[in-house]
């Protein structure tokens, strides 16, 4: 006889002391549909050696991602700067939340040897949320994509930032920078965000991915939607358009996995085809590029999207051109 010993509350009590007095959901059993295999592959221990080695935190090990296997194997990671500790405390994320470590000055030259050591043609920096900082770890940031800029110049950058809410004009420091992508996630509708996203303002990161268009209409846009938390196909479909009227060139939906059993819980698996349908949706609305499934994540082959989003302006340019 097999016994199942579910420790997720333990994981959650020490990693998540706001949650602590939660009241349990029990995680449910996954469909068929998002099981994934255990990594094991070659690429994915040498990437594990150079992320390690370097001191490096990932957002794919901190939030327990699934595609870990197939991303790590192919030598793909998403670095995760400003520590591993966030100051948030979202109710769907995996990442540890607490009083945060000072900065390490060291890290943007770190991540920049990690590319070239990983020999990264496209390359996706996140970070946690840092409330603490006067300028929500902006300058950081930036300093990161410049040293990696330096360092490999022929690598294109593709950011992952917090929403700097209260922090003046701290993002046009990291637009300034000048990524290839900058991607903020919305993560869900509106309605939501108090019991889901409680620390941010939809309004305030609708608005932040517009300024980066405004401050530099060559930088790429992106956003992000979890489904499965409780939200309506309407309610989808109006974040869609708000997107749109924001100019955000892609938009990636996927499933909301709970990490514990103090998460929130998953309200339903959204099936393939219904992933399939908001795609159609979502293309018809002028996204630039859509990906909709149900283990989409926003850095899940974002190499290969790049050059997609690539050609799929140089094709709407050209339409352009033809109309003129
Ligand atoms: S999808 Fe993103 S977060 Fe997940 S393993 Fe791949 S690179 Fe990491």
């Amino acid at each position: 006889m097999a016994t199942l010993i579910d420790n997720t509350a333990d994981k959650a009590k020490h990693r998540h002391p706001e949650k602590r007095n939660r009241v349990d959901s029990p995680i449910l059993r996954k469909p068929e549909w998002i099981r994934v295999k255990a990594p094991t592959g070659k690429g994915y221990l040498e990437t594990r050696k150079i992320v390690h080695e370097k001191g490096l935190f990932t957002v794919c090990e901190e939030a327990a991602c699934p595609n870990m296997g197939e991303c790590w194997d192919k030598k793909h990671a998403t670095l995760m700067i400003m520590g591993d500790t966030c100051t948030r405390a979202c109710a769907f994320c995996n990442v540890r939340t607490g009083k945060p470590a000072p900065l390490d000055t060291q890290e943007p030259k770190n991540a920049a040897r990690a590319v070239v050591e990983m020999g990264l043609k496209h390359v996706v920096i996140t970070s946690v949320d840092r409330d603490d900082l006067e300028d929500g770890g902006a300058g950081h940031f930036a300093r990161t994509v410049r040293a990696i800029r330096a360092a490999a110049p022929h690598t294109t950058i593709e950011i992952l930032t917090p929403d700097f809410l209260r922090k003046g004009d701290a993002a046009n420091i990291v637009i300034d920078a000048c990524p290839d992508v900058f991607n903020h996630n919305l993560e869900t509708v509106p309605r939501l965000y108090l019991s889901i996203r409680p620390g941010a303002r939809y309004f305030h990161s609708l608005r932040l991915l517009q300024s980066v268009k405004e401050r530099d209409p060559g930088q790429f846009t992106k956003s992000g939607l979890m489904v499965g938390l409780g939200e309506t196909r309407e309610e989808v479909m109006q974040v869609m358009d708000d997107m749109r009227a924001a100019n955000v060139d892609f938009i990636t939906i996927g499933q909301y996995l709970q990490p514990t059993r103090k998460h929130a819980p998953i309200d339903r698996f959204v099936t393939p085809e219904e992933f399939q349908s908001l795609e159609t949706i979502a293309r018809s609305k002028g996204f630039l590029m859509v990906s909709s499934s149900p283990l989409t994540r926003s850095s899940h082959h974002a190499g290969e999207d790049f050059a997609r989003l690539q050609e799929a302006r140089r094709a709407q340019e050209l339409q352009e051109l033809e109309k003129r």
